[in-house]
């Protein structure tokens, strides 16, 4: 595996690094440490490719999208089936190899905080996997409004715990998280769900989740000869997209663009601040405090993203969008009928601008589009929203 090298201490330019109390700091210490220490060893890495392989059916292939292609006739559109692994979703590459970690640490106890659920189930899977003690975090109104995902992380031998302090949402399962973590932290690996966090997380799950470019640029090679003009991911806290950004960083000519929604337009309205414990892009109340967001995407509710993103953006290697749930809701059904792919909610944002930007190209022109899941989970939504 090509490795992803550790940029200075956790910083994206001014953006990143690790702001938590000193104990806190201690147990990241030690996280970066052990992090170092596996993350190219040969051992660690062949492990880690056998489950990816054996467990999550990768390599999964790069689609090419015929029939939207033809309908759209101009460029064409590739995608990254991340909804075809195991659970349906790219969250679980980053689950296994965080879990690969903790065993190497000697750890057996993993927690982890979720708000739509989509992570403790990844989580609460690859806990099953290895045999691991799994506490999963969850605001209680997010668990009323989830009920059949913290069945789900039961089913797989997971303990759900309802956090009823503050608003009883994913920012209140983050602080009890982190509480257990500092008082724990001898046997218990906390298992963050995305490219955000202090150092090391976001470096990490960036090592983790760079497999989607690492293959995705071997396969477009192999069918089309050439890099692609751009790769479309779609942004919540950015673990996807910057996984199928990852290998094409340095390959100036290709445009990586992040679709958020314009519902929780954090790169493209965001201001550089602190929140949970790094700095990044993101949208502030009158009173400094996060913003709460409503993207009818659960998994892009987020209001903050990845510092590594927030780099991108300022020093102009990314390009940010944003996308109408309208539009995406569209895309979900566009997709769905074009090509027999129903996507997740988050996904369909990133399908919605690859139309409109096809549009806009030549018929030389080849697009990735990362679909980061499958839409089984948001049928239900997307009925109820249709209905109205
Ligand atoms: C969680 C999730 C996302 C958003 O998370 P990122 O860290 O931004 O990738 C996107 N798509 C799907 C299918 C998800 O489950």
């Amino acid at each position: 595996m090509d490795s992803v090298s550790v940029e200075n201490k956790g910083y994206f330019g001014e953006f990143g690094g690790s702001f938590v109390p000193k104990d806190l700091q201690q147990v990241m210490n030690e996280l970066e440490k052990q992090f170092l220490r596996y993350k190219d060893d040969r051992v660690f890495v062949e492990e880690f490719k056998y489950y990816l392989k054996e467990y999550v059916g990768r390599e999964n292939p790069l689609t090419l999208a015929e029939n939207l292609t033809k309908q759209i006739g101009v460029a064409k559109i590739y995608l990254k089936r991340e909804d075809l692994n195991h659970t349906g979703a790219h969250k679980i590459n980053n689950a296994i190899g965080q879990i690969l970690l903790a065993k190497r640490m000697g750890v057996k106890r993993i927690i982890a905080e979720t708000g739509a659920g989509q992570h403790g189930v990844a989580t609460a899977t690859a806990c099953a996997m290895f045999g691991m003690e799994c506490i999963i975090y969850m605001g209680k109104l997010d668990m009323e409004r989830q009920a059949l995902n913290v069945f789900r992380m039961e089913l797989l031998g997971a303990k759900v715990i309802p956090v009823e302090k503050g608003q009883g949402r994913l920012k209140d399962a983050v602080d009890e998280a982190l509480g257990d973590l500092v008082q724990n932290f001898q046997d218990t690996f906390y298992l963050l769900g995305s490219a955000v966090g202090p150092h090391p997380y976001p470096t990490m799950v960036k090592h983790f989740q760079a497999i989607i470019s690492e293959e995705s640029k071997r396969q477009i090679l192999e069918k089309e000869e050439k890099l692609p003009t751009a790769v479309i991911a779609c942004t919540g806290g950015g673990s996807n997209a910057i996984g199928a950004f990852a290998h094409y960083i340095k390959e100036k000519n290709v445009r990586l663009i992040g679709v958020e929604p314009s519902e929780a337009p954090t790169m493209t309205e965001g201001v550089p601040a602190v929140i949970h414990g790094f700095r990044c892009l993101t949208l502030l109340d009158e009173l400094g405090d996060p913003k709460p967001t409503y993207s009818i995407a659960a998994g892009l509710d987020y209001p903050g993203v990845g510092p590594e993103h927030s780099f991108l953006k300022t020093s102009g290697r990314a390009e940010y969008v944003t996308v109408t749930g309208q539009e995406a809701l569209e895309a979900f059904q566009v997709l769905s009928k074009s090509e027999g792919i129903i996507p997740a909610l988050e996904s369909a944002h990133a399908v919605a601008y690859a139309i409109k930007l096809a549009k806009e190209l030549s018929v030389e022109d080849v697009l990735i589009v990362n679909l980061s899941g499958r839409g089984d989970k948001d049928v239900e939504q997307v009925f109820n929203m249709l209905k109205k």
